[in-house]
């Protein structure tokens, strides 16, 4: 890759492992909230349901179709009423719970300090994250890696998410870089990939799958020691 100087990393599960630090606080709450029971299900079947369903409601709210307090509000009961459980007032307990505890998670994906510490003494390194703003900055805070960052940006804050263009221009202006000085390393094909491509940008899509031949993807964060 040649005349990078500006590096944008999304946050969850390419820096901060989403995966992980959420797996921990489902399962507590799962017992704490005895879903075994109300739900009829294990917690691998339970955690698998909530991912697609928040998979989909963030889809929803990046395309403004729902607020940010409908995708907060009903997520967990429309997992719940995937195993034909309906109980909005235990979800607003779990969501509580969840959105208190979830942030304090403190597991990075793997050689993410590493990574970080190689490459801050060559580039300016920056933040694109969709999510909500009081959440993403105590991940940031509690980690320990917001000093890493130049510019953060967090979509709520701006009303824009990834994939949209509009994001990736207003990162290039915050940074003060030019397009072709910027590679955006996140995990999410979509929002992160084909965002910042779409924005004229490179990319480095960080993968375990490998789908597509035609695009520059590592499996592992230190791989990017060979490529920048
Ligand atoms: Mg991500």
């Amino acid at each position: 890759m040649k005349n990078i100087k500006h590096i944008f990393f999304d946050l969850d599960d390419t820096l901060w492992d989403f995966e992980s630090n959420s797996s921990l606080v489902l399962s507590d709450l799962f017992i704490k909230y005895n879903l075994k029971n109300f739900l009829n299900t294990n917690l691998d079947n339970f955690h698998s349901t909530y991912k697609i369903v928040n998979a989909e409601l963030w889809q929803a709210y990046g395309s403004k179709k729902i607020t940010k307090e409908y995708l907060r509000n009903n997520r967990f009961n429309l997992s719940f009423n995937n195993f034909g459980y309906d109980n909005y007032d235990l979800n607003i307990k779990v969501t509580e719970d969840y959105l208190k505890l979830s942030p304090l998670g403190k597991t990075l994906v793997p050689n993410a300090l590493d990574v970080l510490n190689y490459l801050k003494h060559n580039y300016e390194l920056h933040i694109i994250t969709n999510g909500f703003k009081e959440v993403q900055e105590i991940k940031l805070n509690n980690c320990d890696i917001k000093h890493f960052f130049k510019t953060i940006i967090i979509s709520e804050e701006h009303q824009l998410s990834k994939p949209d263009i509009k994001i990736f221009e207003l990162a290039e202006n915050l940074a003060k870089a030019k397009k072709e000085e910027c590679v955006m390393i996140g995990d999410n094909f979509e929002s992160d990939i084909m965002g910042a491509i779409n924005a004229g940008w490179q990319a480095i899509w960080l993968t375990y799958e490998n789908e597509r031949k035609d695009l520059i993807s590592i499996n592992n964060l230190l791989d990017l020691r060979s490529l920048l």
